[in-house]
């Protein structure tokens, strides 16, 4: 039999946000490695696997790659049905082109699924339309958090009049607010913070590139949050949609 491992996404947090094919993936599982930020009510699709919590909610500090590389690979080996799950999508910050370029080194199947990203669900989930159209031409997604050392180009950002969504900047508030503005971004560029998106504790704090760093600390802005930076951030919160078409959004449709 062919040895194969499903990369599947479980999306942001709520349950109800993960795709058909990852319920399927999940049934047929035998043998399930799930990382930190996966909400284990996914793990109802599971009937009978194995579940092997692979990141720090399992007990370890941070489980390491080369290790789950070797589980995947033995429990693929074995023929069972291996699932390893990711939050949000498993190719946005989470090594998931990593992990299949090494199994697929080693002559193991890979099925991709996508799971919807924290960045995407955090923003709709406030009604903050990313692509705004007329407001902003794009969206990037970046993380603030490296492991090489190496750096963005900021100013490059700063300038670009995409959204700009932040991964991992919980702790980097102040660094990209000094990167933006020394890149030249307006210092009353509107700011979401938006914190454990999708879930039913999920919180979200507006503010502007100024007063970002004071803000957080005064709402006491926890990871897993994402920060989505533009024009588009000042859209109305969900409770002002329900009162009615918000201005920005009106003048689009006129
Ligand atoms: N593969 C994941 C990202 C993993 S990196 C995805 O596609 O979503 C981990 C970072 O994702 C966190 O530090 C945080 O910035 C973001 N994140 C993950 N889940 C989140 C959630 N429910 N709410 C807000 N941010 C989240």
């Amino acid at each position: 039999m062919n040895a194969k491992v499903w990369l599947v996404g479980a999306g942001p947090g709520d349950p109800e946000l993960l795709t058909l094919k990852a319920v399927r993936a999940l049934r047929e599982a035998d043998v399930v490695l799930i990382d930190d930020l996966v909400n284990d009510a996914v793990l109802e699709h599971c009937a009978g696997a194995r579940i092997i919590p692979v990141g720090k909610r399992g007990g370890c500090r941070s489980t390491p790659q080369a290790f789950i590389h070797r589980l995947m690979l033995r429990y693929a080996r074995q023929g069972k049905c291996v699932v390893r799950l990711k939050g949000g999508d498993p190719c946005i910050f989470g090594r998931g082109g990593e992990e299949a370029a090494w199994l697929r080194e080693r002559g193991v199947e890979i099925e991709l699924v996508n799971g919807i990203t924290a960045g995407l669900a955090g923003a709709t989930q406030c009604a903050i339309p990313l692509t705004l159209r007329g407001v902003a031409r794009g969206v990037t997604l970046v993380t603030a958090h490296t492991q090489d050392g190496s750096h963005l180009n900021w100013q490059a950002l700063a300038q670009s009049g995409t959204t700009l969504v932040i991964y991992m900047g919980v702790a980097k508030l102040g660094e990209i607010r000094e990167q933006l503005l020394a890149g030249g971004m307006a210092t009353d560029t509107p700011v979401a913070m938006i914190e454990n998106a999708s879930l039913p504790h999920q919180r979200e704090y507006r503010s502007d590139l100024t007063a970002m760093e004071e803000d957080a600390c005064a709402f006491e802005l926890k990871s897993p949050a994402i920060l989505v930076i533009g024009t588009v951030a000042a859209c109305a919160t969900s409770s002002q949609w329900e009162r009615g078409l918000p201005a920005m959004v009106a003048d689009q449709t006129a």
